[in-house]
């Protein structure tokens, strides 16, 4: 068999289980693509000799049938947000340029653990923050359905290498929609955790509460297998929820019957391109001809979803990035004294985008404006918040789109944060409340993927999983993959 890079991260590891291929065989073939799609630009930094030496060890283990987990032997990759012992780890920024980790996150550590092999780092917008990867200090990250076109963000990177066959699965992080919008506009799955679920020690963080890590994966499978290996809890993270982590693969063949379904009326507005709109109605329809209910739903704060967000994710990256001094980490400017060696380092270090955050929330944060803009902002958020606890009480999922537009041109929306920030009105609600969400493919619009989202109530994953995978069996769209 030669088209392993067309196949899903379940199938690959069935097929290692069963002594069809090799570890060596797989990682040895991701290599290869990576190199010859460059030109995406989906990883930073490529770990050849670590990923050679763990597939070996791996396929020693296989031999001797003492496998540590489906993902024993699996080729991933991993945001460059997340951080991993002497291998470079940026953030996609130039503050970080050079900077090796001396410990690995809980991230790669749980990988490692069970077996998984890690190809690599993947591009990203700096420190997390965009929606299109166009962001990063490194150069954006292309769209292998069109390389014209922006692949989403800001796990631009992990999502490319999925869609395009780099690897098997990978790692992203979601702090607005950085996982569910790129997965949305590359044409595969991905799932942001309920918030608590996965450890974020060892990830870099931009907003702490909103912060989560998960999985990206051709199938549903794909994510429930990943997601089994980091969830749980860990001491390290103060916030890691201690709730039994459940078997996420054990209920993927349950189908929908009997399952309800809300569908906000808020989240079909106008602003939403026609294409898109039409693949997601026809997207509801098959979960109805599966058997769930659709039920008609508000989430009436959804409104204010989007500046709730910009003021609280600014204000907690600007204290989140105040560590970037020029003194601990990465690059330092050339000045004796020290409040211009603090200024000079991150005005050479921070991209623009990262600048205009740290700006705007230091001024909400300040004396004076707090009460106006950051206390209020965490009032609504709790009404956003109440919204989704409502409407779980009537519905088991809630469905909607993922993004209201496909993939942008690489130079559209450029000069203009605020169509920036538009682009995510769909996915950022659900980090303010901490639920799970979705988003896997369902269909094309003028040839390009769109993505239908699915919301859970909290610690809502073996639902949200089991829903994707009958949409998958009722649906060829997460088998499309783009042109080579
Ligand atoms: N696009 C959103 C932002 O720019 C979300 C980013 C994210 O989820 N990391 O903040």
């Amino acid at each position: 068999m030669s088209n392993w890079h067309q196949r899903s991260l379940t199938e690959v590891s069935q097929a290692l289980a069963a002594g069809q291929v090799t570890s060596t065989t797989l990682t040895e073939m991701c290599l290869s693509r990576i190199e010859a799609h460059s030109k995406l630009n989906a990883f930073l930094h490529v770990d050849a000799a670590g990923a050679k030496a763990a597939a070996q060890s791996s396929d020693q283990r296989r031999a001797k049938g003492a496998a540590l987990s489906p993902l024993d032997g699996v080729p991933l990759a991993l945001k460059d947000l997340i951080i991993t012992e002497g291998v470079p780890t940026t953030a996609a920024s130039k503050i970080l340029a050079g900077y090796l980790p001396p410990y690995d996150g809980a991230m790669p550590r749980r990988l490692k653990a069970a077996g998984a092999v890690i190809l690599g780092k993947t591009n990203l917008d700096e420190f997390a923050m965009g929606s299109s990867g166009v962001y990063s200090a490194f150069g954006p990250t292309l769209n292998p359905w069109d390389q014209a076109r922006v692949p989403g963000g800001s796990s631009s990177g992990s999502a490319v290498a999925v869609a395009a066959g780099l690897c098997f699965g990978a790692l992203g992080t979601d702090t607005g929609g950085s996982i569910r919008q790129p997965a949305s506009l590359t044409g595969i799955l991905g799932l942001k955790p309920t918030y608590s679920r996965v450890s974020r020690a060892g990830t870099i963080a931009f907003a702490s509460s909103l912060d989560q890590v998960g999985p990206f994966g051709r199938s549903a499978s794909d994510l429930a297998i990943q997601l089994q290996v980091i969830a749980g809890h860990d001491p390290e993270d103060s916030t890691s929820s201690s709730a039994p982590v459940p078997d996420y693969s054990a209920n993927l063949g349950r189908g929908l019957s009997g399952l309800k379904v809300g569908v906000p009326s808020e989240y079909f507005v106008a602003g939403m391109d026609p294409g898109v709109e039409q693949v997601v109605q026809a997207g509801l329809e098959v979960l109805r001809e599966q058997g769930a209910t659709l039920v008609p739903i508000s989430l009436p704060h959804t409104q204010y979803a989007l500046s709730v967000y910009y003021v609280l994710c600014t204000a907690e990256a600007s204290s989140n990035l105040a560590r970037y001094d020029g003194l601990r980490y990465g690059v330092r400017a050339q000045e004796k004294e020290l409040r211009r060696l603090y200024a000079a380092t991150r005005h050479q270090g921070f991209g623009h985008e990262v600048q205009r955050r740290i700006v705007l929330g230091t001024f909400v944060l300040s004396a004076g404006y707090y009460d106006a803009y950051y206390g209020r902002a965490q009032k609504v958020r709790s009404l956003i918040r109440q919204d989704f606890e409502r409407a779980f009480q009537e519905v088991d999922l809630i469905a909607t789109p993922t993004s209201p537009v496909t993939a942008w041109k690489l130079d559209e929306r450029q000069t203009d944060p605020l169509s920036m920030y538009l682009a995510d009105v769909y996915t950022l609600a659900v980090n303010l409340a901490g639920i799970p969400g979705l988003s896997m493919p369902a269909g094309f619009a003028a040839g390009l993927p769109v993505g239908l989202q699915l919301l859970g109530p909290w610690f809502g994953e073996p639902e949200l999983l089991r829903a994707a995978a009958a949409f998958e069996r009722a649906t060829v769209h997460a088998q499309a993959r783009p042109p080579e």
